[in-house]
């Protein structure tokens, strides 16, 4: 088992880079996901976030390009769900190729009239490895100057995300755009089987590495509180109240519901921020930004950013309502204690939300420990749930509602 980077063979250039970002081992789906791909296999590589499935995927890429610079095209399409993941993983891209002449480009929507053009000035010129979200780059593949004729990766991150916005047939579409001999690379942090049934269609016989189970990581408390819904309000500002808590993100359900937490939460003079899909693309990035740099203490955001996006270094999540399943809950506090840091994740639990968060504690296999209510709040109600007796119909039922109400959401 290669434990160092150094095993990988990569190019000086790269090592140099990997040493500028303080990457010094490889995470264990990098240990397994990069050999594949250097060896020109198609990959399916699940992972929870937070376990560096970019540098799995970049890395490889990168060292291919360095060892290969036999043309001037692009070489690499890198679909992603969001604007605010191409972004990030472009950063990483220059990071990571620092040492290296390679160009890249993130196009994505929104912008003005001048970014479209520039994108395509971009694209005409050819850049090597290119960051999309998929409207955006079929309004350029339709438009005819795009060039992918001798592209030899395709690589989908945040599978899972994309289909779950409805991007299949984008999907699709760009697909009808590239060379059919081509490595392809799908990652996700689950594998529910419409998954499977994306990469029957897109990989050619790929190799899977599936790393566990999503669980969230062991060095962060879990912590809950069980409360009257008109409580939360009083309690999110006590739980703000501790300084040793620098950075803190505060998730909401809805665009609503954030905008309200938000508004209380500057109405009582707290460092705040909101991020939600309201706002216009500059301005995300701006709110991002002063959030990354500590300028602003709080965020409070929607499940916007819940997915992918690396903000380092948060000393607190805390979910002012309860995330609609498992895996929105691991994507949520995955947010805090990343690499070695410890974290801590508070979730309020209203009583319409108990037997939600009862199952998450069931497919979790872990209870969190339900903290006493500080005085001031009051007594709130008692934590009933039915537990393992809940029969199948009621849990199927339950399943149903929150799929809707979780599509109603995005
Ligand atoms: P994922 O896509 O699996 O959610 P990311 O690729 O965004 O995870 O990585 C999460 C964080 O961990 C990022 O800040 C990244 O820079 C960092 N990281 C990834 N791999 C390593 C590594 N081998 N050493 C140190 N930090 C790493
Ligand atoms: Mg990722």
């Amino acid at each position: 088992m290669i434990h160092d980077f150094s095993s990988f063979g990569f190019d000086e250039k790269i090592t140099q880079g990997l040493d500028a970002m303080r990457f010094e081992k490889p995470t264990e789906i990098q240990v397994r996901v990069i050999p594949e791909v250097m060896a020109g296999q198609d990959v399916i590589g699940c992972a929870q976030t937070g376990t560096g499935k970019t540098a799995a995927f970049l890395l490889p890429l990168i060292d291919h390009i360095i060892k290969n610079p036999d043309t001037d095209k692009s070489r690499a399409l890198i679909v992603v769900p969001t604007r605010e993941l191409a972004v990030q993983i472009a950063q990483q891209l220059e990071g990571f190729s620092y040492f290296a002449p390679i160009s890249s480009l993130a196009i994505y929507g929104g912008g003005t009239g001048e970014v479209y053009s520039n994108e395509k000035r971009s694209l005409i010129r050819g850049v090597e490895i290119v960051v999309c979200t998929p409207g955006r780059m079929i309004s350029h593949l339709n438009l005819g100057y795009v060039d992918f004729s001798e592209l030899e990766f395709l690589i989908l991150d945040e599978a899972d995300r994309m289909l779950d916005m409805g991007f299949y047939d984008d999907i699709m579409k760009i697909l009808s755009f590239l060379p059919k001999k081509r490595q392809s690379l799908l990652f996700s942090a689950t594998m529910p089987s419409k998954i499977r049934e994306l990469s029957r269609k897109i990989l050619h016989k790929p190799v899977e590495i599936n790393i566990g189970l999503s669980k969230p990581p062991d060095q962060i408390q879990q912590v809950a509180y069980v409360v009257y819904e008109r409580q939360k309000m009083d309690l999110l500002p006590l739980l703000m109240n501790d300084l040793s808590m620098k950075s803190i993100l505060v998730f909401g359900s809805t665009k609503a519901g954030v905008k309200q937490i938000a508004r209380q939460l500057k109405n009582q003079k707290h460092n705040i921020e909101e991020i939600h899909s309201d706002l216009a693309q500059n301005e995300r990035e701006a709110v991002m930004n002063r959030f990354k740099s500590r300028q602003t203490r709080i965020l409070v955001a929607t499940d916007i950013i819940s997915r992918g996006i690396d903000i380092e270094d948060i000393d607190m999540v805390i979910n002012y309502d309860v995330p609609n399943d498992a895996e929105d809950y691991v994507h949520r506090i995955g947010r805090t204690a990343r690499a070695e840091n410890l974290g801590k994740a508070c979730t309020l639990i209203g009583t319409a939300e108990q037997e939600k968060f009862a199952s998450i504690e069931r497919l979790l296999k872990k209870e969190i420990t339900k903290m006493s209510l500080p005085g001031e709040i009051g007594p709130g109600p008692d934590y009933r749930t039915s537990g393992k007796k809940q029969n199948d119909t009621r849990r199927k039922r339950f399943k149903r509602r929150v799929a809707k109400a979780g599509a109603k959401r995005r």
